[in-house]
């Protein structure tokens, strides 16, 4: 077999996916299922023992011994319980067996997730239901091989416990809503909008050996202690460099691994950190690509440890160099193929670009809170407003041509779009180049980016179904209020530009084209009185407020209890992430690096008393062990602090002013810390430092 045909062969090898139903499924339960997956009719019961029994004689073939239903409960990770596909047959041996029932339901004991309050501890039932329109796949594991059956998660009182149900409900919502808008505008043939999501996924590679001599890589994720490498980022040199021979095999082995589950890898290469990474796959539905990005991370760590690697998806695993983040590409397709966020060659002229883009400019203005808070995490709080990420307010980047098109609207309607020209390089055997409209923004944190919109604000972390929960809903809302309007109107067109100036007028605040880490910028965004939420408490903490409680159940996505349990859950993770990372220090102080200060000023208080003991000047050694032995008593104070402030807010029982004194006392007391072992590091002989550095750490491979 050709290299060629290889690649296409094994592309979704391991997924039930259309070709695979279309193949096994007799006619009409195959058209029966699409009808399912496509629109949304809900499933006809008697065919799933057909479709479980296809599914299990192509999961077999595929090397499958066992099934699980997989599902994203709200620990910011997956869940999966392995069943086998035996069923003893009472006389000792057994057959294999998988019936419907078995795949559109499950029931986990689900009393050990986080629930945020939506349960006493003792109610144990939980349930996981089919979501057919993410394909089922077989995942192999070392030697173990699974089928996974993609579900939702929910309780015994039909409450949402992850993060799938409220994605596919937002889903739902948008494509009602934007429907409805076309349909207004005359676009009669479209009956259904999906969003697309493509995840730009960054991560670091270090090497297995330096990750294991690190308790704060182990527990924290990132190194919460650490001098900066004489050498870092500065000469750009790592940025989309020559592939590393180690790193370009992890590379080969992971695309073969996410081809297979019909993840489609489609870019990868260096970051601007060094040992940072990128991958990213090409755009699908926002579901399949928020499971895939799960399996992304899985993979990114699976197979990194089999090349003796060990992947860092933390936002900040070093201190003074590039964070690592996801941004999220989205946008809006209808069922007849158009993206509704393309703005074609006359953009002024595009009724429908124009309704959506300013739909989402509304829409992002009016919930930026609720838009940051999606992204508030622990790790996340390193990273905005740090040297590469968007900082923490919300802005949005139209570029050139749509801000002239807006600013335009602004004043009643716009006539002409801006072109782009051409560009001329100036070399003789090159034509001239065509210029595109506009230039990109990196600082912005929700930018236009020719045919979508991409959020840069996510951390590498995160799970993607959190912000396009939040970007769904919030777009459908804004569109329902459009529809409505348009509905009413005898003639939408001249509504839609009463509409669109309106929106042009009053919610351009939030579009800003200038440079988003430009220290001015906080000052003009809090004149303009965008929100300001610079850290993941503050940002949780208005989670659940009246107008972000009232658009998700308007929308039907969360009603006001399962948001005020998601608050819960996200405070609560916030405090037990800093509560870990302090324990961290309080041990890696104590264990390690205090009992080797103090034998390091053994061994120069007895160097200083030998050198003197034989009649000669010892005041070198004098020097050194003062300087070594003042940061070592003070580094004894600061321990001694920060396990104080740990113990008092872990006895706070109230989660947010919990959280708060994680942030307010214990992160302070944490980096209070770091500072006089980072300083200790830089003058302690290095062969007895008990950690590795960070220019072991980024630069060796
Ligand atoms: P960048 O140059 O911004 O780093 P990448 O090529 O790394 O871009 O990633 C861009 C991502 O945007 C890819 O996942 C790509 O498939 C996705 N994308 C492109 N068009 C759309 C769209 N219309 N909707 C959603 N995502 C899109
Ligand atoms: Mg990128």
């Amino acid at each position: 077999m050709n290299e060629q045909n290889n690649l296409t062969d094994i592309f979704a090898c391991d997924v039930f996916n259309d070709d695979v139903m279309r193949a096994r499924l007799p006619k009409s339960v195959y058209k029966s299922l699409r009808n399912t997956i496509d629109n949304g009719v809900a499933l006809d019961q008697s065919i799933a023992d057909v479709i479980a029994s296809a599914m299990k004689d192509w999961a077999l073939e595929r090397g499958a011994t066992h099934y699980c239903h997989w599902f994203h409960p709200m620990t910011g990770t997956s869940a999966e319980k392995h069943d086998s596909f035996i069923d003893p047959t009472g006389n000792g041996s057994v057959v294999t067996e998988f019936r419907g029932k078995e795949l559109i339901q499950g029931e986990p004991d689900a009393s050990s997730f986080p629930n945020g309050g939506l349960r006493d501890t003792f109610e144990a039932r939980g349930y996981t239901a089919w979501d057919c329109t993410s394909p089922v796949f077989v995942k192999g594991d070392g030697d173990n091989r699974t089928m996974f059956i993609p579900t939702m998660f929910y309780s015994y009182t039909g409450e949402t416990l992850d993060k799938k149900t409220p994605l596919l409900r937002s889903v739902d919502a948008l494509s009602k809503q934007a429907t409805r808008v076309l349909n207004a505008l005359g676009e009669t043939d479209v009956t259904k909008v999906s969003s697309t999501l493509g995840c730009e996924q960054e991560y670091f590679l270090v090497d297995r050996d330096f990750f294991e001599d690190r308790l704060d890589l182990v527990l924290c994720g990132r190194t919460l202690f650490g001098a900066p490498a004489p050498r870092g980022q500065e000469k750009s040199d790592h940025y989309f460099g020559a592939l590393h021979e180690r790193i370009a095999s992890f590379m080969a082995d992971l695309n073969q691994e996410l081809w297979a589950l019909g993840v489609t890898a489609k870019t990868q290469h260096n970051e601007v950190a060094p040992a940072q990474y990128e991958m990213a796959p090409v755009f699908e539905l926002v579901n399949i690509a928020a499971d895939h990005n799960v399996l992304v991370m899985e993979k990114l760590k699976k197979v990194a440890e089999r090349h003796d690697f060990v992947c860092l998806l933390h936002e900040k695993p070093f201190a003074g160099i590039n964070g690592s983040g996801k941004h999220h590409n989205w946008s809006m397709f209808t069922n007849t193929g158009v993206n509704l966020l393309d703005p074609g060659q006359n953009p002024h002229d595009n009724d429908v670009f124009l309704v959506f883009c300013a739909a989402v400019i509304k829409a992002v203005d009016e919930y930026a809170g609720l838009l940051r808070s999606s992204i508030a995490t622990t790790g996340n709080d390193h990273r905005l407003g740090a040297c590469e990420a968007p900082p923490a307010i919300i802005s949005i980047f139209l570029g050139e041509q749509l801000d002239d098109i807006f600013q335009k609207l602004a004043k009643g309607t716009a006539k002409s779009s801006k072109k782009g020209g051409k560009i001329s390089l100036s070399v003789s055997q090159l034509p001239s180049v065509a210029k595109d409209t506009t230039d990109r923004n990196r600082t912005s944190s929700f930018a236009f980016t020719g045919n979508r919109f991409e959020f840069r604000m996510p951390g590498s972390t995160v799970h993607a179904a959190a912000a396009c929960i939040v970007m769904n809903t919030i777009v459908a809302d804004i569109l329902e209020d459009i529809a409505k309007q348009l509905e009413k109107s005898n003639n939408p067109k001249t509504e839609l530009e009463g509409i669109l100036t309106k929106i042009a007028k009053e919610n351009m605040k939030v579009v800003f084209n200038g440079d988003g880490y430009d220290e001015e910028w906080v000052a003009i965004a809090e004149k303009r009185g965008l929100p300001h939420f610079p850290n993941a408490v503050s940002a949780l903490a208005q989670l659940n407020c009246k107008k972000n409680k009232d658009v998700f159940k308007r929308q039907g996505v969360l009603s006001a209890s399962e948001l005020t349990a998601r608050q819960e859950i996200l405070l609560d993770g916030y405090s037990m992430d800093i509560n870990i990372e302090a324990r961290t220090a309080i041990q890696m102080v104590k264990r390690q690096i205090l009992p080797t200060c103090l034998d390091y000023t053994g061994r120069l208080a007895t160097a200083a008393a030998t050198i003197s003991d034989v009649g000669v000047d010892a005041s070198a050694q004098m020097k050194a062990l003062e300087e070594v032995n003042t940061l070592t008593a003070e580094l004894q104070d600061r321990i001694a602090i920060l396990e104080e402030v740990t113990d008092k807010a872990d006895a706070i029982s109230k989660t947010l002013k919990r959280a708060e004194a994680y942030r307010d006392e214990v992160f302070t007391a944490c980096n209070s810390v770091r500072e006089i072992v980072d300083s200790l590091e830089q003058i302690v002989d290095a062969e007895v430092w008990p950690l590795p550095t960070y220019a072991e750490m980024l630069f060796f491979k």
